[in-house]
């Protein structure tokens, strides 16, 4: 086993902030990640187990061994009378999968094309785009269990996927380690396209009866135009959740501001968009030391280089100070602030 001390992570964090792993190495094996977290164990250090670091904020050197999942297999099965599946190990690059997928004819996941990572943190916070939403292929995640060292089966009911959520993000799920996802997947060429952005560069191209690659162009042409490369300009996408509010505080916030966008969701609240409160309290084009709110995309928070995660903790907690006074909202970050 490699370990490496007082590691760079400047280049494994999308934000590019140069934060040290006091030690760092990597795992594409069970057997392997067995052996590091024996190593870590007779050590008594912290385990941090890392992905592509799109979606995590470090505010500080990490302590103790990250763990950079490596695990690269990738299988396709044959179809089934309900689709087909495939395995890919947590260390897959998430837009290579997609394209994999395409490649075999195996469709569904083109609306979450061009969305950084690797697979095994696609489960974490249940990763969704453009009307879909990883919950609706995951059929089970093959972990280990940090506190017993079983490796199992998790189901799709047993992974309680939310909106950005998951078991993965709460107390019970922390010591989980994602090895590989099993999705089920289309053998019919039906994409969804009713996503209003999706659907309006579909429209003004002047297709109708789009397939699937059609879809995956459309919705990289989107992305690569609206959001911030992190290879130019450090982000982590999103930095807010939409926030899901009651029918009365939507109706407050109607009242004051009736052209608010809101979402109605199954149970009665309602979805509103974070990117709209976030602009109309002043905050977008917004700069502060080296970090600042992107000045096209109020939800995404930038680090224009050089910018550190404490300035970007610490400017997330002013605009959620910020909106919780001016619309009475609460705004969760949604990548992990470490
Ligand atoms: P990391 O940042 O490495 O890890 C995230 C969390 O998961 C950490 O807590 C880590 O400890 C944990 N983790 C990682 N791997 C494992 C594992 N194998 N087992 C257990 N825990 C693990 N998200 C969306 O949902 N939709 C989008 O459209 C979207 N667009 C984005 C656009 C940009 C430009 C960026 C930078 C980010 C975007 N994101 C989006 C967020 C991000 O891409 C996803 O959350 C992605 O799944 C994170 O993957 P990662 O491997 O980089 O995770
Ligand atoms: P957008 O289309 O401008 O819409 C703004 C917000 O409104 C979105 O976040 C979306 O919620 C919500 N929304 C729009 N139409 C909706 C509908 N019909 N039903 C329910 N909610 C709806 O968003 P955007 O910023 O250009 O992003 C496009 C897509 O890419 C979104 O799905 C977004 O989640 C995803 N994305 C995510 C990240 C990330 O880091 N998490 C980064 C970039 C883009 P949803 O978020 O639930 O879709």
């Amino acid at each position: 086993m490699q370990v490496s001390h007082n590691y760079s992570l400047k280049t494994h964090n999308t934000f590019g902030f140069d934060v040290l792993a006091e030690h760092f190495t990597r795992s594409a094996n069970v057997a392997e990640l067995q052996r590091a977290l024996a190593w870590a164990k007779s050590r008594q250090l912290p385990v941090f187990i890392l992905g592509a670091g799109s979606n995590s904020v470090f505010t500080a050197d990490v302590a103790g061994l990250v763990i950079q999942m490596d695990f690269r297999q990738l299988e396709f099965l044959a179809p089934n009378r309900t689709g087909a599946a495939v395995i890919a190990g947590a260390g897959v690059d998430w837009h290579w999968l997609v394209q994999q997928c395409l490649q075999k004819q195996r469709y569904g996941l083109e609306n979450l094309a061009l969305i950084p990572g690797s697979a095994g943190a696609a489960p974490i916070q249940n990763i969704g785009a453009y009307g879909r939403e990883l919950s609706d292929f995951l059929t089970a995640v093959e972990i280990l269990d940090r506190t017993t060292g079983d490796v199992r089966l998790l189901n799709h009911e047993q992974c309680l996927l939310g909106y950005r959520d998951s078991l993965f993000k709460s107390d019970q799920g922390r010591d989980l380690i994602v090895l590989a996802i099993h999705l089920n997947l289309a053998v019919q060429d039906k994409p969804l396209c009713h996503y209003a952005s999706l659907a309006q560069s579909l429209d003004s191209a002047g297709i109708d009866n789009p397939d699937s690659q059609t879809v995956f162009e459309h919705v990289c042409a989107i992305r690569r135009q609206k959001l911030p490369d992190p290879a130019e300009i450090g982000n982590a996408g999103s930095f807010f959740k939409n926030p899901v509010v009651s029918a009365d505080q939507l109706k407050s916030l109607l009242s004051n501001h009736p052209e608010a966008p809101h979402y109605p969701q199954n149970d009665g609240c309602h979805k509103i968009a974070a990117g709209w409160l976030i602009e109309k309290a002043g905050w977008k084009g917004y700069r502060r030391d080296r970090v600042g709110v992107h000045a096209d995309q109020a939800l995404v928070l930038v680090n224009h280089g050089g910018g550190s995660g404490q300035q970007i903790a610490t400017l997330a907690a002013d605009i959620q100070r910020d909106i919780e006074q001016k619309f009475h909202i609460a705004l969760e970050a949604e990548p992990g602030i470490y």
